[in-house]
C-alpha cells in the first residue's frame, strides 16, 4: 500500500506542475477523480458506468420509500499537531447538526429557496450521528483524536497519508460501517488550496481495479478550519464554512457538481433533470445568474444547491433527483454504511405511539388508556439512560423532555403497567 501512496504523490506533483490552478479551488473531489482516471483508465470507465447505471436504476426502479430513514455513523479522525488544530468537541457536534439539517431539509433558511426551485427541493432522510462504538465494540465519542508530529499532510493537493497511522495519520475505521472523515492540515506550497475532498463510491460489483477496491481510502478529508459552525480557524471570507462537509458528503454519496465540472453548456451534465444546466460554479447568491439558456422552461443557475460552490448562506437544498441518487447509492454502493435503517412509518403499537422521530427537544407520546406508564430509555449498548413514570388522566398525551440527552440512537420502551406497548429505536438529534 505504501508504494502506491508514493506513486500517487509523484503523479499529483505532475498534475500540479502541469498548470493546475488552485486560486478558486474549494473542493478537490473532481481533480481527485481526474487524478484517479489518469492513474488507471479502468477507474474512469467504472465510475462513469456506475453513474450511468445508478441514474438509470433510480429513475427506472426507484420506489417511493419516503418513510425510510437511513442512519450513518460518523467517525472524525482529528489528526492534530498544534493546539489550534485540536478542535473542540462542540465543532464536531455542530457539524453533525448541520448534516442533519441539510439531509433532512430542515435548515432554518429553506424558506429562502427561490419559488422556482421550491417544488424540486427534497428531503434526503439520511441522519448522521457520531459513532457510539469503535471497531472493537468499545464506547466512543466518535471523535478519534490523534496527536501527530506532522504539521502538514500536504505539499500536494491531497492528503492521502493522513489515512495511515504509520504515516503519522489515523487508520480508517471499517469504511463499510462508518463514514470516515479525516481532519488535518494539508496545504500546497503553504496555501490551503483545497478545503476538502471525498472518495467517490467505487465498490460496485464490476469494479475491477484491485487498488480502488481498497476500502481504507473511502471517506472524506477536510482541512481543519472547515469543520463545524464558527470554527475559530476559518478566517476566509465567503468560504463554504460548515457547508463544506455537506458538499463532500454529497460527493461521498455519488453526486457531482451541478455544473459537471465543465465550462460550457453542452456535453456531460450532472445527470439530473431538476438541476438547471449551467456552465460554471456560483460563488454567491446571484439571483440573475443564468449561464446556459435551455430554451422553453429555462431556469437560472441553482446557487441554492449544496453541490454548487456558492458561499455558505446560499446553499440550502438538494433536489429530489439528487436525493434519489444518493439513496440508491447508499443502498447499492455503500450498503453497510447505511444499513441501520428504521421504518419510521409504523408505530410499535397502533394505540400507543410517539412522535417525532428523530427528535431534538421532546417527544409526544399518545396513548389510548388512562393509567400509569413507564418510560425506559437505554443506549445502544443497553445501558440505562433514563426512567420516567407518568400518569395519564385526561389528555391522552405526555410530553417527554429529551433535551438533556446527547444525540444518537436509543432504545425506548414504554410500559403500561407491566405490559410493553412501545419498544423501538429513538433517534435524538
Ligand atoms: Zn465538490
Amino acid at each position: 500500500m505504501r508504494k502506491i501512496i508514493y506513486k500517487i504523490l509523484i503523479l499529483l506533483s505532475v498534475i500540479v506542475s502541469s498548470g493546475f490552478s488552485f486560486s478558486q479551488v474549494r473542493c478537490g473531489t473532481f481533480d481527485y477523480e481526474n487524478y484517479l482516471r489518469q492513474k488507471n483508465p479502468d477507474f474512469g470507465d467504472a465510475l462513469d458506468k456506475t453513474r450511468r447505471e445508478s441514474i438509470n436504476a433510480n429513475s427506472i426502479n426507484y420506489k417511493n420509500d419516503d418513510e425510510t430513514i437511513y442512519y450513518i455513523p460518523v467517525v472524525f479522525h482529528l489528526v492534530w499537531n498544534t493546539p489550534d488544530m485540536n478542535l473542540d468537541d462542540s465543532l464536531f457536534h455542530s457539524q453533525i447538526k448541520t448534516f442533519n439539517e441539510a439531509f433532512n431539509h430542515n435548515h432554518k433558511d429553506t424558506n429562502k429557496i427561490r419559488s422556482i426551485f421550491k417544488p424540486v427541493a427534497g428531503n434526503a432522510r439520511i441522519i448522521f450521528y457520531l459513532a457510539k462504538k469503535d471497531p472493537n465494540g468499545k464506547p466512543t465519542t466518535g471523535i478519534n483524536r490523534v496527536k501527530t508530529k506532522k504539521g502538514d499532510f500536504g505539499n500536494n493537493l491531497y492528503a492521502e497519508t493522513v489515512k495511515y497511522s504509520d504515516e503519522g495519520g489515523a487508520d480508517a475505521w471499517d469504511p463499510e460501517k462508518y463514514l470516515n472523515i479525516w481532519v488535518c492540515r494539508f496545504t500546497y506550497n503553504g496555501i490551503m488550496a483545497v478545503s476538502a475532498y471525498a472518495f467517490p463510491p467505487v465498490n460496485a460489483k464490476y469494479w475491477s481495479s484491485s487498488y480502488y477496491k481498497d476500502l481504507e481510502l473511502q471517506g472524506v478529508v477536510v482541512n481543519y478550519p472547515y469543520v463545524g459552525v464558527k470554527n475559530p480557524n476559518d478566517v476566509m471570507q465567503g468560504s463554504m464554512r460548515e457547508k463544506t462537509l455537506i458538499h463532500e458528503v454529497g460527493h461521498y454519496l455519488g453526486l457531482r457538481h451541478i455544473w459537471a465540472d465543465k465550462n460550457n453548456c453542452t456535453g456531460e451534465d450532472d445527470g439530473f433533470k431538476d438541476t438547471p444546466l449551467c456552465s460554471k460554479q456560483s460563488t454567491n447568491c446571484q439571483a440573475n445568474k443564468n449561464t446556459c439558456n435551455e430554451g422553453s422552461g429555462d431556469k437560472p443557475d441553482m446557487y441554492e444547491n449544496y453541490m454548487d460552490y456558492s458561499a455558505y448562506p446560499c446553499t440550502i437544498m438538494f433536489t429530489q433527483e439528487q436525493i434519489k441518487q444518493m439513496r440508491w447509492n447508499l443502498l447499492n454502493l455503500r450498503p453497510k454504511v447505511g444499513s441501520t435503517k428504521i421504518d419510521n412509518s409504523i408505530p410499535a403499537s397502533e394505540s400507543v405511539y410517539f412522535y417525532p422521530n428523530p427528535a431534538s427537544s421532546q417527544i409526544k407520546i399518545n396513548v389510548d388508556k388512562q393509567g400509569l406508564y413507564t418510560i425506559q430509555l437505554t443506549d445502544m449498548l443497553g445501558q440505562n439512560i433514563d426512567k420516567a413514570i407518568f400518569n395519564i388522566s385526561e389528555s391522552y398525551q405526555y410530553k417527554y423532555n429529551i433535551s438533556d440527552f446527547s444525540s444518537g440512537i436509543y432504545q425506548i420502551k414504554i410500559l403500561y403497567g407491566s405490559k410493553t406497548v412501545v419498544n423501538q429505536k429513538l433517534f435524538i438529534q
